[in-house]
């Protein structure tokens, strides 16, 4: 859930769906429902001119359906600009749903969620997101082949995570040079907030590389494994948003930057893989421009996961997928030269450029 963005109060003030603040032109949105697995999940289809809808499907207990609406529309906006603006032929879709994934995510209850993809005929092609493992897209991908991130063995992918985490490493390495001159880690101080399956990896380029690096989880048993590991300094500070480092990677769930986070970040540069970080987009990314903060796009630098499960659609191989993931360091670069000469926030340049391949591409397939 992307905590700190609206309330439940809040959101159930609007009208139900068209009048979300986060529906921002959603053009289809599909509630599912199955009692005998108790399936509750909704898909969002933001835009589909690039082509059919991918993005992953999160399983996480939110407090009511409201925060689950929310979640899913912020998220499938977010990959309709990722896959733009990462050059992807695919539109913006997302999945989420509701329960536990420790104690609530069965083999029928995927199945079932497989079936409501495979209605949708193509025009929403999932893939894992948080609370999904490769073995649950496997399971999908019993009952439809609109599904991504399935395992080596049955011709997908695996597991998008370490390319994911290639890409925040190039994003941040970008960001560094555009911030401090350099794009050379080796002594930079960094807070990596969640050591996931994406966090994990990262940890690793960043500790070989030579970074000061501290590890902040609510899981305390991976911490300490991720910080023995890697030997990286677990962060024992009251509040990791106030810590004196120079640069902050949210990891975590999204929304991290916020009202009640947004001016304590002494960091000088954010870049990490969490969707969403910027509670307000608005707001948060120009208060951190204002404190000279550099903040790294985060559709922009998390798009190795995409393109790692898109590979499996445009049929190229892994050479292909690290060239395209490292190239995340050219575009990221692009991007601040391109908000800097404009005069506006990294993440509005980027949102900015992704808008205009879009309408491109709408008035190119209108003319077909
Ligand atoms: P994950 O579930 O494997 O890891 C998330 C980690 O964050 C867990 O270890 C969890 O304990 C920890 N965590 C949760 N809340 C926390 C909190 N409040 N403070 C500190 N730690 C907390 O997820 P992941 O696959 O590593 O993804 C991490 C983030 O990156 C998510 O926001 C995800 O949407 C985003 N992302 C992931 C991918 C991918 O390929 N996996 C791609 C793009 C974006």
């Amino acid at each position: 859930m992307e905590a700190g963005f609206t309330t439940g109060k809040e959101l159930q003030k609007r009208d139900p769906v068209f009048g979300q603040l986060s529906f921002d032109d959603h053009e289809q949105i599909v509630f599912c429902n199955d009692k005998d697995t108790g399936l509750k999940a909704i898909i969002g289809i933001h835009n589909s001119v690039m082509g059919p809808a991918l993005g992953g499907t999160r399983m996480f207990d939110y407090a009511n359906e409201w925060e689950a609406l929310n979640d899913v529309l912020r998220l499938s906006r977010g990959m309709t600009y990722k896959a733009a603006i990462t050059g992807l032929n695919i539109g913006g879709g997302k999945a989420v749903i509701m329960g536990d994934a420790k104690t609530k995510k069965t083999p029928e209850l995927m199945r079932k969620f497989g079936e409501f993809v495979h209605g949708l005929s193509g025009r929403y092609i999932t893939a894992e997101d948080v609370g999904m493992e490769t073995k649950d897209m496997d399971l999908v991908r019993d009952v439809t082949p609109y599904v991504t991130g399935i395992s080596e063995e049955r011709g997908g992918s695996g597991n998008p995570s370490p390319v994911t985490a290639l890409g925040v490493y190039m994003g941040m390495k970008a960001a560094a040079k555009y911030q401090f001159g350099s794009d050379s880690l080796a002594g930079k101080k960094i807070l990596v907030q969640g050591v996931g399956h994406v966090g994990e990896t990262l940890v690793e380029y960043l500790t070989k590389e030579g970074a000061v690096v501290f590890l902040a989880d609510i899981n305390h048993e991976k911490l300490a494994q991720v910080s023995q590991k890697y030997q990286a300094s677990i962060y024992t500070g009251e509040d990791l948003y106030t810590a004196d480092v120079d640069i902050y990677a949210p990891c975590a769930m999204g929304a991290t930057i916020n009202d009640a986070t947004v001016h304590k970040i002494q960091a000088k540069v954010i870049a990490g893989a969490a969707n969403n970080q910027l509670a307000n987009e608005n707001i948060h990314g120009a208060i951190l421009q204002e404190r000279g903060i550099l903040y790294a796009p985060d559709f922009l630098i998390n798009a190795g996961g995409i393109i790692n499960v898109y590979a499996e659609l445009a049929h190229y191989g892994k050479a292909e997928i690290t060239s395209k993931t490292q190239n995340i360091y050219d575009t990221t670069l692009e991007i601040l030269n391109y908000a800097t000469a404009n005069g506006i926030t990294p993440h509005h340049a980027a949102l900015r450029i992704a808008q205009n391949r879009i309408d491109e591409r709408k008035i190119a397939n209108s003319k077909k």
